[in-house]
């Protein structure tokens, strides 16, 4: 994380609250954060609770003049550093640009101090999906589920289902693993099959598009036009690999033209051309809208649809 120019950092550590009761000298390297107890417990349960007079480091706080040292080698000392500025109201020693493995170790430490409410605002503006590699969306998409942004759940899984086609296992890690189920894996691995076969059949369905019922060679002249365009277009079942890549194809697909000549017809001044695009283009959009995971459902089980921010009708 890049050092802000606002938090004044000296030999003394970065200060966080000037006249701060406390030192946070935290990570294996030491790193000194200035903040005030006051404003920690405020915030954070588990920092309530260290600094509570009843426990250690409070009771050492009532007895110096000097801040005192509070050690917390195991942490990162960004990721606090960033929320002890979030805490302190410090708006401009906030970046609003985190990289999501940034995002990610922010949300791991707001969890493990239980204050990720204070990074609610924050957290809006990092979590939003923007051009990046499969792997990174991953560890956004766990920031978000730490931090119970369903909104963000629900963006990014949706890219992840439309835009990613290799195996989920691939972007599964220590750390992701150590912080968001990997049911999250299987329900995407689970939703982008079934949206390669919805897909699939909106594209099939095409073929009855044709709306003479009478056997004269109507129907058939423009099911194989339109098949062959299919074929043409990489939009076989089997060439629905990349789902954004085809739906990107098929937004640019053109009507078939028949070159076969059909039969007279009885009703011949009823046939009309099918109309493959308007009928292709909502379902298309309801295949995109329907995509992309519920976090309430992830994390509370499904079937109490009336906790989740989403909207699960058909
Ligand atoms: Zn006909
Ligand atoms: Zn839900």
């Amino acid at each position: 994380m890049q050092q802000e120019n606002n938090t004044e950092e000296s030999e003394k550590g970065i200060e966080i609250a000037s006249d701060g009761d406390v030192f946070l000298v935290v990570g294996p390297k030491e790193a000194r954060i200035r903040v005030s107890s006051r404003s920690m417990m405020g915030a954070s349960k588990p920092f309530f609770a260290m600094f509570n007079p009843d426990w250690n480091e409070g009771r050492n706080l009532l007895s110096q003049d000097e801040p005192v040292d509070v050690h917390l080698p195991e942490d990162d000392p960004e990721a606090l550093k960033l929320i002890c500025a979030i805490i302190h109201h410090r708006n401009e020693a906030v970046p609003r640009k985190l990289s999501p493995v940034e995002v990610f170790r922010v949300a791991v430490a707001a969890d493990k101090y239980d204050c990720i409410s204070v990074l609610k605002f924050a957290s809006e503006t990092w979590l939003r999906l923007r051009e990046m590699n499969a792997q990174d969306m991953a560890f956004l998409t766990t920031a978000a589920y730490i931090l119970w942004n369903a909104e963000a759940f629900k963006v990014l899984t949706k890219a992840l289902v439309l835009s990613y086609d290799g195996p989920y296992l691939a972007l599964c890690c220590e750390q992701i693993e150590s912080a968001m189920t990997w049911r999250v894996f299987c329900l995407l691995e689970g939703q982008r099959s079934l949206a390669r076969l919805d897909l699939a059949d909106i594209l099939q369905s095409g073929i009855n598009a044709g709306d003479c019922c009478h056997r004269c060679g109507w129907n058939s002249k423009y099911a194989y036009a339109y098949l062959r365009l299919l074929q043409n277009n990489g939009l076989r079942p089997t060439q629905l690999v990349n789902i954004s890549k085809a739906i990107n194809s098929v937004g640019l697909l053109p009507d078939p033209v028949p070159e076969e000549r059909s039969t007279d017809c009885t009703y011949g001044y009823k046939h009309t051309p099918p109309e493959y695009k308007k009928d292709r283009r909502w379902q298309v959009e309801r295949l995109e809208s329907n995509t992309g995971l519920c976090l309430f459902c992830v994390r509370e089980g499904e079937g109490n649809p009336s906790h989740c921010s989403i909207d699960h009708s058909p």
